[in-house]
C-alpha cells in the first residue's frame, strides 16, 4: 500500500494550482470559490452536486497531508470568518468557520472569554482545527473539538442541518471531528472558559531523568510538554500553569529573540545546514538544548502558540498515555542504530480522553508522539519505522500529518467508526465531499 501512495502525492502544478503550507500537496481545482454568505456556500454545494462535482473547503492549509486536495470546487473562506453572537450567560461564541485561531483568539479576549486549550500556532482555521481532531498539551484538557457547542452543516444536497446537544444530537456527535467528509461547516458555536493567563516555564532537561519521573510532570501540571533532541541526551520542556496572576511577558526585544530569532530564524539556518551537510546534524543538534531557562506569565493564547516560519512535514501518532516512555525509548532506539540523521526534535504531549468518534484521543488517556523533518528531506524510512512501532500501540494518526494508513487499519482502532460511517451515509450519500485522501482512510463515500 505505501508505493501507491507515495506515487499517488507526487505533485501536479499547474497555473491554477493550490498549494499546501508545507508545499507537499498540490492540486488544480476546476474552480476557486470566496463565499461571503452561507446561502452562497450552500449553493456552490447544491450546484456542484447537481452537475456531479466534488467540493472541498480549505482553511489554512495547514495540514501536511492530502486531506484538503480537489480537482472539483475548492472553497476558500477568507471572506467568511466573523465572530457572529456571544451568549455572555453561557459563555458560548458562534463563529463563520472560515475564522482563524488568530483572530478568534482576540475576538475571545476582548469578550473576557478563552478557548480552554490550544495547539502550538493559530494560524488555522476553526473548522481545519477541529476536522482533523487538532490538540495541544493537558492531561486534563481535550482538543479544540471538544469545545464545540454545536454546528451548521451544508450536506451534499445543499440543505443545511443546525445541530447541538437539542437537535440532530447523533450528527453532532460525529461532525466535531469530520475530517471534512460530512458536510461543509458553516458555523460553529464554542463553549469557552473566562480569559486566563498562563505561567511559563521553559528549561532543557536530561531525557532520562525527565523519563524517570514523567507521570509526575504530566499529572501535577496543567500543560506538559517535551522535545527530545535526536543525537542527544537532552529534551526541551515546556510548563504551563494556569493562573490569574497579572501578566508578566517577556520584554520584547526577549519574546523577538526567542520566538523568532532562535526558534525560527537560527534553528531555520541549523536546518539549512544540516540538509546541505548532514553528517553536522548531532553537533549543531548538541546547541538547541544550550538555550538557557525562560519564564514569564502570559495571555493564554499568546503562550499556547507562537510563530512558525521554518516549514517542514511531519507525522504524530496518538497512543495511550502508559506507552509513552517505551514506544519513546524506541523511537530513540531506532534513530541511534539507523543512522539517520534528524535534525527536528521529536515533540511529546498529553491529553485528556474524549467520546468524539473519530478524534484520535477516543476513549483513553492519550500521549501524542510527533517527528518532523526539514522541508525537502526524504522522510519515508523515519517516518515507516516510527509508525511501525506506533502500530504496535494501536496509535491513531493525526488526520492531518502524514502516514501511511489506511481505512482498512484504521478502523479497529476506532470502536465508534460504524457510527461515524453512518453519519457519512446520511450527510453525504453521493461523495461530494470525498477525494483520495478520504477514500483512502475513510473507504468510499456509499
Ligand atoms: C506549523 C504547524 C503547526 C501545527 N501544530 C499543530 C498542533 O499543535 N496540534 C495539532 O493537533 N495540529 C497541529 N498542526 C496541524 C493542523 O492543526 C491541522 O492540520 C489543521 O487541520 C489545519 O487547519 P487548516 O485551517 O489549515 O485546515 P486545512 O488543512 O486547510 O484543512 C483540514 C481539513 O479541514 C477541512 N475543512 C476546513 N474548513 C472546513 C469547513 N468549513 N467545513 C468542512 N471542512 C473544512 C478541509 O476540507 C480538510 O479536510 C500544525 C500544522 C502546522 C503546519
Amino acid at each position: 500500500m505505501r508505493h501507491v501512495w507515495r506515487a499517488a502525492t507526487i505533485a501536479r502544478v499547474s497555473p491554477n494550482t493550490w498549494t499546501n503550507w508545507a508545499g507537499n500537496q498540490h492540486c488544480a481545482p476546476a474552480s476557486i470559490e470566496h463565499p461571503s454568505t452561507e446561502a452562497e456556500l450552500a449553493g456552490i454545494v447544491r450546484d456542484a452536486a447537481a452537475a456531479g462535482q466534488r467540493v472541498k473547503v480549505v482553511g489554512a492549509g495547514h495540514s501536511f497531508t492530502a486531506i484538503a486536495l480537489t480537482d472539483g470546487r475548492l472553497v476558500q473562506l477568507d471572506d467568511y470568518r466573523r465572530v457572529l453572537s456571544h451568549d455572555a450567560a453561557t459563555r458560548t461564541v458562534t463563529v463563520q468557520s472560515g475564522i482563524p485561531l488568530s483572530i478568534l483568539n482576540e475576538g475571545l479576549h476582548q469578550r473576557g472569554l478563552a478557548l480552554e486549550n490550544l495547539g502550538d500556532i493559530a494560524y488555522q482555521s476553526i473548522a481545519g482545527a477541529i476536522s482533523t481532531a487538532t490538540h495541544g498539551t493537558g492531561a486534563g484538557f481535550g482538543g479544540i473539538a471538544t469545545q464545540v457547542a454545536g454546528m451548521r452543516i451544508i450536506a451534499g444536497d445543499g440543505s443545511i442541518i443546525e445541530c447541538s446537544s437539542e437537535c440532530e444530537p447523533e450528527l453532532l456527535h460525529a461532525a466535531r471531528v469530520g475530517l471534512g467528509a460530512l458536510g461543509v461547516i458553516s458555523t460553529v458555536t464554542l463553549r469557552c472558559v473566562p480569559a486566563f493567563n498562563l505561567h511559563a516555564v521553559e528549561a532543557p532537561a536530561r531525557v532520562d531523568e525527565l523519563l524517570a519521573s514523567l507521570d509526575e510532570h504530566v499529572e501535577n501540571n496543567d500543560h506538559f510538554e517535551f522535545f527530545w533532541v535526536p543525537h542527544t541526551g537532552w529534551a526541551l520542556t515546556k510548563w504551563n500553569e494556569r493562573t490569574q496572576d497579572p501578566e508578566r511577558p517577556r520584554p520584547r526585544w526577549q519574546a523577538f529573540r526567542d520566538d523568532y530569532i532562535m526558534s525560527n530564524f537560527a534553528f531555520g539556518a541549523l536546518k539549512r545546514i544540516g540538509r546541505l551537510r548532514p553528517s553536522l546534524i548531532p553537533r549543531l543538534s548538541r546547541m538547541i538544548p544550550s538555550s538557557g531557562r525562560v519564564e514569564y506569565i502570559d495571555r493564554s493564547y499568546r503562550v499556547f502558540t507562537s510563530p512558525r516560519l521554518v516549514r517542514f512535514y511531519e507525522m504524530e501518532y496518538a497512543i495511550p498515555a502508559e506507552a509513552c516512555i517505551e514506544a519513546l525509548n524506541r523511537i530513540r532506539a531506532f534513530v541511534d542504530k539507523s543512522g539517520l540523521m534528524i535534525s527536528f526534535p521529536v515533540e511529546v504531549r498529553f491529553t485528556a480522553p474524549d467520546d468524539i468518534p473519530l478524534s484520535t484521543a477516543y476513549g483513553r488517556r492519550t500521549c501524542y508522539i510527533a517527528v518532523h523533518v526539514f522541508q525537502g528531506t526524504q522522510y519515508q524510512q523515519y517516518f515507516e519505522a516510527v509508525e511501525d512501532i506506533m502500530d504496535d500501540y494501536g496509535g491513531r494518526p493525526h488526520w492531518g500529518k502524514l502516514h501511511f494508513q489506511t481505512a482498512e487499519t484504521l478502523a479497529p482502532r476506532f470502536p465508534e467508526w460504524d457510527r461515524f460511517q453512518a453519519a457519512r451515509r446520511r450527510l453525504d450519500p453521493q461523495g461530494t465531499f470525498a477525494n483520495p485522501y478520504l477514500e483512502r482512510v475513510l473507504g468510499k463515500a456509499t
